[in-house]
């Protein structure tokens, strides 16, 4: 379902968001003031970062761990917002640090990946909030539920919140992956279609767990015409006390940002009408897909009739295997991928086994 959120657009609150791709840079936790300064300093150095990022109430997974340095990190905050004239945005997790973070001239608040799953935590962070119209950044939840991250970000909307981001940083994942948090992009591209106006970044620190995926990450999602990306940067990120595999320098991200291809959203008139013709192409072929695929469910209920007369299983074992190695074959030598031919038969199968299971089960009388 769309969503009508009553949204200000991103760059009449944050003008230098105008000239995209908003980077928001810093380290995952304030440590120190000297390493807070000195990493402010670095990066207020960088032309493209706009906003300076750092944790202070760090959510740990396990207990024991480093869990950040409190309302102390919030005054270095204000020092380097003075000195480097860069905004500054922390993590807040309930009403206390909303009150706190507010109290000290924190000018964004992000909500985290453990605190979105809870609608509770939501509400309460919202009315903490109450009225005083400050920019939040929505984290995608921990699981990969497009609703409670939508379902955040509506309710904030309805506390009267209208300055409103969203952050993809991956979702967690039981199998392994390269990535630490699985992006499924299609979750925040999805984002995208429902909250047309919602400004969504990535974080490419999270979702890829080690520095050497960054550069990648944040190039593809530029590419998914994302607004922006939060980078987690450290002066000295071998000696940082959370995060540490996954956050760059300061130089790193100068030369990450340096390499990044920015693609334009249309092109010349020529470019447009030759992207018509190939577009016009693709729903031809789509059509005929799409003809193609009910002519062959047609069939299959046909079948399945004449197994119900017969009184024959649905599930043919035998056929099946070897229909999937003909075809995965077939698709191969026209250049198609086993894994993609593969998932395409068994979604066509499943389907195939439904309606066949529908025809037995109708009642014929
Ligand atoms: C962070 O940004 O440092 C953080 C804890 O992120 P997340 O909530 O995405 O895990
Ligand atoms: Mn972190």
């Amino acid at each position: 379902m769309p969503s009508t959120l009553d949204l200000i657009p991103l760059d009449s609150w944050l003008p230098a968001a105008a000239t995209s791709p908003l980077v928001i840079a810093g380290p995952c936790s304030a440590e120190s003031e000297e390493q807070v300064m000195e990493t402010a300093a670095a990066l207020a150095a960088i032309p493209q970062v706009k906003v300076f990022r750092s944790g202070i109430w760090k959510p740990r997974t396990r207990p024991g761990a480093f869990e950040g340095v409190g309302i102390k990190g919030l005054k270095w905050l204000q020092k380097a917002k003075e000195q480097t004239g860069l905004p500054v945005t922390v993590e807040v997790a309930n009403p206390q640090h909303v009150q706190e973070a507010l109290d000290h001239g924190i000018d964004i608040l992000w909500i985290g990946a453990r605190t979105v799953v809870n609608p509770f935590s939501v509400q309460e962070i919202g009315e903490a909030i109450g009225g005083r119209d400050i920019p939040v950044m929505v984290k995608n939840p921990l699981n990969p539920d497009l609703n409670t991250w939508m379902g955040a970000i509506e309710r904030l909307n309805q506390s009267g919140l209208k300055r409103l981001v969203a952050i993809h940083r991956g979702f967690s994942f039981f199998n392994r992956t390269p990535y630490r948090n699985a992006p499924m992009w299609e979750i925040p591209i999805e984002l995208m279609r429902r909250c047309p106006g919602l400004p969504v970044l990535a974080d490419p620190s999270h979702i890829c767990g080690s520095r050497d995926l960054i550069q990648a990450t944040v190039q593809k999602a530029l590419d998914l015409e994302m607004h922006g990306v939060m980078i987690e940067t450290h002066i000295n990120p071998a000696r940082a006390l959370t995060d540490r595999n996954q956050q760059v320098t300061p130089e790193q991200l100068k030369e990450i940002l340096s390499k990044l291809i920015l693609r334009r959203k249309t092109g010349s008139i020529e470019f447009a009408n030759k992207l018509e013709e190939l577009r016009s192409e693709i729903d031809k072929l789509d059509e005929e897909l799409i003809d193609i695929l009910a002519r062959r469910m047609k069939v299959v209920e046909e079948i399945g009739a004449y197994k119900k007369a017969n009184r024959i299983t649905i599930l043919q074992l035998k056929r099946w295997s070897q229909l999937t190695k003909d075809r995965i074959e077939a698709g191969v030598r026209l250049g198609l991928s086993r894994e993609f031919i593969l998932k395409l038969l068994e979604s066509v199968h499943e389907e195939g086994i439904q309606r066949q299971i529908d025809v037995m089960n109708r009642d014929d009388a």
